[in-house]
């Protein structure tokens, strides 16, 4: 019903998440509305976060990538953090808590996702082949890792740790330097770690088992 470049916009709005077509229509015609210098910018800015952000090959945070050959991340390649600490995370947010905590001190692996224990495919899609042999390469380099499945006490959260846990554990019994832990039960349920505050989250990195 809308003219077709309009209705692009709309659909391409509709694909954030959380933004339903109502409030990707006010999107689109604030577009329209507000022209330049505000288009301009936006496109600029696309533009650069598509050239100038990359993935760490490691962890896989974004990172930016000033001359657009740099692989790793800052964390990845700083020689101070403890390299046989991996906590394993969700999602970015996460790790930036933890980051802000300041009470560890080891590498990270963001997951880009959860597993569902309603969608027989969401396995797939998050980053656990990548961790599998992260861990593994570790350790035959190397001798011991600790994995710290640091998920969200949900439901989501719960079954993606036990699933690592299953998929990590044939690594655990192959070479006995491998321990993984939990982040410990100071986090009450349903917390998200995005939201945690500082003194829960070093109790429970402190506390995990
Ligand atoms: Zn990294």
């Amino acid at each position: 019903m809308y003219p077709e470049p309009i209705q692009k916009l709309i659909t391409l709005f509709t694909r954030f998440p959380g933004i339903g077509p109502r409030q990707a229509a006010r999107f689109a015609f604030f577009i329209l509305k507000e022209k330049d210098p505000f288009v301009s910018e936006l496109r600029d800015a696309l533009a650069a976060a598509e050239a100038q952000i990359g993935i760490c090959s490691t962890c896989f945070r974004m990172m930016e990538r000033p001359d657009g050959t740099v692989n790793s991340c800052d964390i990845c390649t700083n020689p101070r953090r403890e390299a046989h600490l991996i906590a394993v995370v969700e999602k970015e947010s996460d790790m930036r808590n933890i980051e802000q905590s300041g009470v560890y001190h080891g590498l990270y692996h963001v997951l880009g996702g959860v597993i569902s224990p309603l969608d027989q495919d969401s396995p797939k899609r998050i980053r656990l082949k990548e961790l599998y042999e992260r861990v593994e390469k570790r350790l035959k380099d190397t001798a011991a890792c600790e994995v710290i499945l640091a998920t969200n006490p949900t439901t989501e959260g719960d079954t993606t740790a036990r699933y690592i846990e299953r998929v990590l554990a044939p690594l655990a019994s192959d070479h006995g330097a491998l321990t993984i832990s939990r982040l410990g039960r100071g986090l009450s349920l349903g917390a998200e770690l995005e939201y945690v505050d500082e003194i829960t989250l070093k109790n429970a990195l402190t506390n995990r088992k």
